[in-house]
């Protein structure tokens, strides 16, 4: 394309311009006709002298027509230097407004016009701009002052070799300022030969390429740190970003990585290469699966591969909406052999928790079930369908009430969940409880440490069976025993308390601390009732005179004994010495009652007995009681027999 600055050179107006070349044509013609009419003055004899003054009159007027269309055309030339001035003003304004800096050399490479952004760009070389300056003058100022780094050192060579590209203009040039800036430079060549120049400010731009290839670097150099192979591929499928990891993880196609191959390109080179174990059998299906997976927009299901090492590697792919595709792949091979490894724990753990012979359960924080085994759902079968993971404990309790398998005191479910979850929570001792089958279940509930609960349920039923039988035996030998312990505390004749009986409860008594009081008896007489009725009819006496004895006792606290052949005692806890007279008083009222004969006694035809009262604060020592009693009933046979008498100490 060829450029030319003549229409901007034009005038604006051709008004005037046609007005000048009017007057200056009517200007010829006057000149023309004073020149005849002088040469015809002038000639002799041609005019008539009668003429003569007329053609002088002529003359005068046609110079004088002349005079005033000089004078006519000086002020329209005036007029139109000034309207060409203004042009030229214009057209300097409009040079200098534009951002580009703008300069025309002649055709013999002389400065002929520049704009200010030129001349502010050349600013140190401004005494040197100026029309009809030569170029090469112009560039040897330029590296004389050091203007143009890339020519130190080679200074004459750079300003020549400049100069042949400015005789014959190439394509743009990239240059660096003195200011810094970047300009892009293009010379072109006008039709009439002169060459135009002009410069852009191409700063920001060449930053923004800066900052991109920068950004460029950084997204390279983050890509190579992904310990995870990386690819990305453009619409088109082409591999146009890749990582140290992807080359480590083909390295027989690590070559070919570079060279913006496509997918199925580079897949059949890693195939054939053995990059691809599992593609071996038919390529070319395999690439075709491949490529239906990387079709479809979005990302794609992980899908896991060998790696050539034999390792397992696993790809994501996302096909991002501008149509390019991101792969990542990660090495799962230690992820999935501890996953194995976890799994096959955990199935060991199951099958001992199966082989368990109590029912287990284990719930996560949530409380939510998260692993069963069959015992438990044997104890529950109600509920058996139920007990799967994810199910919250308060749903299965719900299930197992709404079933009537679980019976809650009011049928308030809900608090009874609340509180039993709150149980579950604080942990606590194990429970015994039966459950509606009749089985009855020892339950223990652990607190995990994720907050998770252990339950182990054993079937108890046995042991509580046994517990039964064992405390209805228990009861049986306690009954057995307290019969033993009667028998062998009671006097076989009378039925009432033994010797034996007397000391354990006189002993207990004493020993509480408490006041008691004992009525020592001694039937008056009786060898002579034997002697007289007979040794059968004493014994009866004696059971008779024993029920004398037990008729007179206050509660179950008071004891009837017989302690010697015909010698009794009652012993009173807990009474003083006022009161045990009364007993006293008491039995030999009901003996009189009783009336039994006695055929051989002194003192009247009744049996009568002596009565020894003795009582104790308290603490006092079981022989020093029965010491004073006796002294008492001693007391009452001398003084004459069938009457009590308290121990004088009293
Ligand atoms: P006293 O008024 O001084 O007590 O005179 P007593 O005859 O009762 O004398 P004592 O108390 O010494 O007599 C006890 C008699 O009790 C002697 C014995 O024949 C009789 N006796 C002891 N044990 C039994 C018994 O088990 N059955 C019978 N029938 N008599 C017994
Ligand atoms: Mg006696
Ligand atoms: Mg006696």
């Amino acid at each position: 394309m060829q450029y030319s600055l003549e229409g901007a050179a034009q005038p604006v107006a051709p008004g005037p311009q046609h007005l000048v070349g009017l007057l200056r044509r009517v200007a010829f013609a006057v000149l023309l006709l004073d020149l005849v009419v002088i040469a015809l003055l002038l000639a002799p004899g041609v005019v008539p002298n009668g003429w003569r003054q007329t053609l002088r009159l002529l003359d005068a007027g046609l110079m004088l027509a002349l005079a005033l269309i000089v004078l006519l055309l000086l002020r329209r030339l005036g007029r139109l230097l000034a309207e060409r001035k203004q042009v030229e003003v214009q057209q300097q304004m409009l040079f200098d407004a534009m951002p580009v800096g703008l300069v025309v050399w002649s055709a013999d490479d002389r400065l002929q016009v520049t704009n200010a952004d030129f001349r502010r760009l050349y600013a140190p070389l401004q005494d040197l701009l100026v029309p009809g300056a030569p170029f090469k003058d112009l560039m040897q100022a330029l590296v004389r002052r050091g203007l143009v780094p890339e020519a130190q050192g080679r200074e004459e060579a750079w300003v020549e070799e400049r100069l042949a590209q400015h005789r014959d203009p190439g394509p743009p040039m990239l240059r660096r300022m003195a200011d810094g800036r970047w300009r892009r430079i293009v010379e072109q060549r006008l039709a009439d030969g002169r060459v135009l120049g002009h410069s852009i400010d191409i700063t920001d731009m060449q930053q923004a390429r800066a900052d991109a290839e920068r950004a460029r670097q950084l997204l390279r150099g983050a890509v190579d740190a992904l310990p995870a192979a990386f690819e990305l591929y453009d619409a088109d499928d082409r591999l146009v970003l890749h990582n140290e990891a992807l080359r480590q993880t083909y390295p027989d196609i690590a070559a070919h990585l570079d060279r913006g191959l496509t997918f199925a390109e580079l897949a059949r080179l890693n195939i054939a290469s053995g990059g691809h174990p599992d593609a071996v059998a038919d390529p070319e299906a395999w690439i075709a699966v491949r490529q239906r997976q990387r079709s479809r927009p979005g990302p794609a299901a992980a899908v896991d591969l060998p790696a050539p090492d034999g390792r397992r590697l696993r790809l994501y792919e996302h096909r991002l909406a501008d149509g390019s595709l991101v792969a990542i792949r990660v090495d799962v091979t230690e992820l999935e052999q501890a996953r194995a490894a976890e799994a096959r724990a955990t199935e060991r753990l199951q099958d001992a928790i199966e082989a368990l012979p109590a029912g287990f359960e284990l719930y996560d924080a949530d409380d939510r079930m998260v692993l069963v085994n069959s015992t438990m759902k044997r104890m529950y079968p109600a509920v058996a369908h139920l007990l799967d993971q994810g199910r919250s404990f308060a749903e299965l309790v719900r299930a197992n009430w709404e079933l009537g398998s679980l019976v809650v005191p009011d049928g308030e479910i809900e608090g009874w969940i609340r509180d039993r979850l709150a149980q579950r929570r604080a942990g606590g001792p194990p429970r015994v409880h039966q459950l509606r089958s009749g089985l009855w279940v020892r339950t223990y509930e652990r607190r995990t440490r994720e907050g998770g609960l252990v339950g182990v349920r054993i079937d108890v039923t046995e042991l509580v069976q046994r517990d039964r039988e064992l405390a209805q035996v228990v009861a049986e030998l306690d009954l057995a025993n307290a019969e033993l312990r009667r028998q062998a505390e009671t006097d076989p004749l009378t039925g009432v308390g033994n010797r034996r009986r007397f000391e354990r409860e006189l002993a207990a008594a004493g020993e509480s601390g408490r006041p008691v009081a004992l009525l020592l008896f001694d039937i008056d007489y009786f060898k002579r009732f034997n002697d007289h009725h007979g040794h059968p009819a004493g014994d009866a006496c004696l059971r008779r005179v024993a029920a004398v004895l037990t008729a007179s006792l206050r509660g179950p606290g008071d004891l009837a004994a017989r302690i010697g052949g015909e010698e009794f005692t009652v012993l009173l806890p807990g009474e003083g010495a006022e009161g045990a007279c009364a007993v006293a008083q008491r039995c030999a009222e009901l003996l009189a009652d009783a009336g039994i004969t006695h055929g051989d006694s002194p003192l009247g035809p009744h049996v009568t007995f002596s009565i020894g009262v003795a009582v104790d604060g308290g603490r006092a020592a079981a022989a020093s009681l029965i010491e004073r009693a006796d002294a008492a009933l001693y007391e009452a046979k001398r003084r004459g027999r069938a009457r009590w008498q308290l121990h004088a100490a009293q």
